[in-house]
C-alpha cells in the first residue's frame, strides 16, 4: 500500500529587537553569563507589570504581510499556563484566539518548475523562555532568554514531503532575514522548529494520527527527522499497528525520533487573555506605515534580475539568496559593469573563495566598485578572461585597484595586430604540418596553434584575434 505524508509546520524566530518582549533588558542572550539580563519583569517578581516592545510587533507585522497575511486590526495577548523552571511566571504570554497576522503563503519550488504554495495559518507574537542547565544531578536556570521576542509562524497541513519542509524553513529564514526580523541562526537556536506529521494512505481523506516532533534545530534535521519519522508510522501501519498521539523529540546522534510525552489527554493550557496587558489595535494608517518600510522580497527581485537584466533562473535566485549579496550585486551594477559578468562573478569567483574561508560579503574588502572596473578592463579587451582571475586573486588576498594590479604584473592583454600577427606567423612557420591540414580544409587543427600561440605569448594575446588572424592566413 502507498501511504501519503501529511505535515504542518511550526517554526518559532527569535526576533531581533533591542529590548525584550516586554521588559528593557537587553534582548541578545547569545554568549554572555547566565542572569546578566533579567529584572523584575522578566524573572516574574510580585507587583511588576510588562510593557508591549512596539517594534516586535512591527516586525510581526511585516513578516505576516511579506507572507501575504492578513493583519487583524484586533489582537489580544494570552496567557498560556503551564509549570516548568524555565518559565518564572508560571505561564508564557502568547497570543491565541487573535494572533497578529492570519491567512498567507509561501511559495516554494514544486515539480514541473509550477510553485507548490503552502497556506500559512497564523502568524504570532510571544515571548521565549529561560534555559536549564543539567549539571551531574542539579539543574541551573539562567533567565537571559526569558521574555525574548518570539514569532510563530504556523502552516496548515499542505506540506506533502521532507524536502517540502525544507524548503519552506529554508524559505522561512530567507524572509526573516530580508526582513531583519532576525538572525535565522538555526545552529543557535534563533530559529526552531516542529512538525506535525502523519501518514494515511492514498487516496483516503481523512487524516491519520498526527505526532509532534520537536527539537529540528537545523536544516538537515528537518528533513532527517522527517524522513525518519514517516518511515516510522507506515512501518506501524504496514503491521496493522496503530500510530499513537505522542510528542517526539529528535535525537540527532542516534538518528531516531524518541518519544517525549503522550498526548492522549489534550494539553489544557487554560488560555485567557494577559490582565496586565493591553489589547492590541492598530490603525490602517500605522498599518500602512509599516507596510512602506518592507524591503524588496527576495522572490520578486530575482524575477526583476531574470526581467530587467537577462539574468538566468537560478543564477538570479543564487544573487538573491541573501540580501546583503543581492545588495552587492546591484552595486557592482549600477558602477557600470554588465549585470551577467557581474552575476558570473559573484556566484563563481567570489562565492568560491567565500566558501573556502567560510565568510560572509560583509567581510569581502574587494568593493563592487572595484570588481566592475575588473569587468570593465575584461570586456575592453585590456586583460582576458583568465589575466582577470589572476587579478582578483590578488585584490581579494591584498586589496588594491585592477587597473594597477594589471599595470604592476604585465597583464595587459596583446590587441596590437602588428605584434599579433609576428607571434602567429611564427606558430604557422613552425607547425607546418597544422598548418597544412587547415589550408586543406580541416579546421579541427585550428585550436591547436590558437593554443601555441597563447602559449608563446604567455596568455597574453588576445584570443579572438589570433583566431581571425589563423583563419585569415590559412583559410581566408
Ligand atoms: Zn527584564
Amino acid at each position: 500500500m502507498n501511504y501519503e505524508t501529511v505535515i504542518g509546520m511550526e517554526v518559532h524566530v527569535e526576533l531581533h529587537t533591542q529590548s525584550k518582549m516586554f521588559c528593557s533588558c537587553p534582548a541578545d542572550h547569545f554568549q554572555i553569563d547566565a542572569n546578566q539580563h533579567i529584572c523584575p519583569v522578566c524573572t516574574a517578581q510580585p507587583g511588576a507589570l510588562p510593557v508591549i516592545n512596539g517594534r516586535a510587533i512591527e516586525l510581526t507585522v511585516m513578516t505576516g504581510m511579506a507572507l501575504g497575511c492578513e493583519i487583524r486590526p484586533h489582537s489580544v495577548f494570552a496567557r498560556k499556563n503551564y509549570v516548568y523552571p524555565d518559565l518564572p511566571k508560571g505561564y508564557q504570554v502568547s497570543q491565541y484566539e487573535l494572533p497578529l497576522c492570519e491567512f498567507g503563503q509561501l511559495r516554494i519550488p514544486g515539480d514541473g518548475g509550477i510553485d507548490k504554495v503552502i497556506q500559512i495559518e497564523r502568524v504570532h507574537l510571544e515571548e521565549d523562555t529561560g534555559k536549564l542547565l543539567h549539571q551531574g544531578n542539579s539543574s541551573l536556570v539562567d533567565y537571559n532568554r526569558a521574555g525574548v521576542p518570539l514569532m510563530e509562524i504556523v502552516t496548515d497541513a499542505s506540506i506533502r514531503s521532507a524536502d517540502e519542509a525544507f524548503m519552506y524553513v529554508q524559505k522561512i529564514r530567507q524572509l526573516v532575514r530580508y526582513l531583519q526580523a532576525s538572525t535565522g541562526d538555526m545552529e543557535k537556536g534563533a530559529m526552531r522548529c516542529e512538525a506535525n506529521i502523519s501518514v494515511r494512505p492514498e487516496g483516503v481523506e481523512e487524516f491519520g494520527t498526527k505526532v509532534e516532533v520537536k527539537n529540528l534545530n537545523s536544516f538537515r534535521a528537518v528533513r532527517n527527522a522527517i524522513d525518519y519519522e514517516v518511515q516510522r508510522q507506515i512501518e506501524v501501519l504496514s503491521e496493522g499497528g496503530a500510530v499513537r498521539q505522542v510528542t517526539m523529540g529528535w535525537d540527532e546522534s542516534a538518528a531516531v525520533t524518541k518519544e517525549q510525552r503522550s498526548k492522549e489527554f489534550a494539553d489544557d493550557y487554560r488560555y485567557f487573555p494577559e490582565p496586565d496587558l493591553l489589547d492590541v489595535d492598530v490603525t490602517a494608517e500605522w498599518i500602512d506605515a509599516v507596510r512602506r518600510q518592507l524591503p524588496e522580497l527576495p522572490d520578486g527581485r530575482a524575477q526583476r534580475f531574470i526581467e530587467s537584466m537577462q539574468l538566468g533562473d537560478d543564477e538570479a535566485g543564487l544573487v538573491c539568496e541573501d540580501r546583503a549579496v543581492a545588495d552587492w550585486f546591484e552595486a557592482v551594477v549600477a558602477a557600470g559593469a554588465d549585470a551577467r559578468a557581474a552575476a558570473n562573478w559573484i556566484t563563481g569567483e567570489l562565492f568560491r573563495r567565500l566558501k573556502d574561508v567560510d565568510g560572509a560579503i560583509e567581510d569581502v574588502t574587494v568593493t563592487p566598485d572595484q570588481l566592475a572596473e575588473l569587468i570593465g578592463l575584461v570586456t575592453a579587451g585590456t586583460i582576458s578572461g583568465s589575466a582577470a582571475k589572476e587579478v582578483f586573486a590578488v585584490m581579494w588576498e591584498q586589496g588594491g585597484s585592477p587597473a594597477q594590479i594589471v599595470e604592476a604584473k604585465g597583464l595587459q592583454q596583446v590587441s596590437d595586430t602588428g605584434e599579433l600577427e609576428s607571434q602567429v606567423d611564427a606558430v604557422i612557420a613552425e607547425h607546418t604540418d597544422a598548418a597544412d591540414k587547415v589550408r586543406a580544409g580541416d579546421s579541427k587543427p585550428i585550436q591547436f596553434l590558437m593554443g601555441m600561440v597563447m602559449r608563446a605569448s604567455k596568455g597574453k594575446a588576445n584570443p579572438q584575434m589570433v583566431q581571425q588572424l589563423l583563419r585569415d592566413k590559412l583559410q581566408g
